[in-house]
């Protein structure tokens, strides 16, 4: 059979997609979205959800520069000699506790290949992001997070309680989440470098030509990574969680709710998903250096996956990361699962954050 015109036009935008794909994984599945119908498809694609997190990230573009113009020079005459003990290797017991903090690991940049000045120069900027930690977590305090687009989900009404309940105030203020916004009728996808936005009945559509689409398909998104990123950003902001669609889930198969109640099941899982995206904003601001090395080792330990989600990322930089999101979920939404089944995993968020709720 010949090939119509919109089909030659989809191998040529697959072709594209191939080249710029990272992995032998991502290209497999990028391969068969080359038959993709691009009039239903390509339009959907995104930079940002809305155009709220787009000025976020003009913010915080916008603060940097700002920094790097006028705010350094005062930074340099606060923080100068405090920059040049720590480069020199007697740097003050609290600057040390305060980058350890934010887990930086300041030995990098005084072992790097940079000149002298600038390496001093770098010091005084973490020092003083570091410090902006502790200001928004000052700032936040008191401040509740906003909910939006959870009135028409019957499972989930009730989240501001339930995450309230689950992580306690001061914890929840120290992980600087502005808002929780959840797009009940998208469904958000990731495809190579590319990320889609799509209505349920395209996502129904696609499926005849990516038979595992559902592998694309993600359900939460957390923007943590914005603050932790010091090349990104000069200081610690309030971030949103963006929350999608729940459609062609099947929490039924998974193995760590296998004891909840079928009618339970996937206001647990939906709930899991939230509480794994508040664990990256505890992950990526208050897991300090010696915290993080411990937790690594633990992980490292583990014969199994803790979740067939946390098997995808073995062998990904953010391993580690995802894992603890993980073990917070399951630890919130499943009682006794990880105490069982991952007992080290379970003794490290209890001793570390006695204050998380373990679901009952
Ligand atoms: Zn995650």
């Amino acid at each position: 059979m010949k090939k119509s015109s919109d089909e030659s036009v989809n191998v040529e935008i697959g072709k594209e997609l191939i080249k710029n794909s990272e992995d032998e994984n991502t290209r497999g599945r990028i391969e068969e979205t080359l038959n993709l119908p691009i009039d239903h498809f390509e339009r959907y694609r995104i930079q940002f959800v809305d155009s709220e997190s787009a000025h976020l990230v003009q913010e915080i573009h916008g603060y940097k520069q700002i920094f790097d113009e006028y705010l350094f020079k005062t930074a340099m005459d606060d923080y100068f000699d405090q920059a040049c003990d720590l480069y020199e290797g007697r740097g003050d017991e609290n600057i040390i506790l305060l980058l350890k903090s934010i887990n930086f690991d300041y030995n990098k940049i005084i072992d790097s290949d940079l000149e002298e000045h600038e390496k001093v120069a770098k010091l005084v900027k973490v020092i003083v992001k570091a410090k902006s930690y502790e200001e928004a977590v000052d700032h936040n305090r008191g401040k509740e997070i906003e909910f939006d687009g959870f009135e028409n989900d019957s499972d989930i009404f009730d989240i501001k309680e339930f995450l309230y309940n689950t992580f306690g105030r001061k914890l929840l203020e120290e992980c600087l989440v502005s808002k929780i916004k959840y797009f009940s009728d998208k469904i958000l996808l990731k495809i190579g470098k590319n990320t889609y936005i799509v209505p349920i009945d395209i996502y129904e559509r696609s499926r005849k030509y990516i038979p595992n689409i559902k592998e694309n398909k993600y359900k939460g998104a957390a923007f943590s990574s914005w603050n932790s990123n010091h090349e990104f950003s000069q200081k610690y902001v309030l971030t949103p969680i963006n929350l999608f669609s729940f459609y062609d889930e099947t929490p039924e198969e998974i193995d760590y709710l296998e004891k909840i109640p079928n009618d339970k099941k996937m206001r647990m899982f939906k709930l899991g998903i939230i509480n794994h995206e508040i664990a990256h904003h505890i992950y990526d601001y208050l897991i300090d250096c010696d915290k993080c090395e411990e937790w690594e080792k633990i992980v490292e330990k583990q014969k199994k996956p803790l979740t067939q989600y946390s098997d995808r990322y073995s062998n990904h930089e953010l391993k580690y990361d995802e894992y603890f999101a993980e073990a917070v979920r399951i630890m919130t939404t499943s009682p006794g699962y990880l105490g069982i089944n991952f007992p080290e995993i379970d003794r490290f968020i209890k001793v570390n954050f006695p204050e998380i709720q373990e679901a009952r």
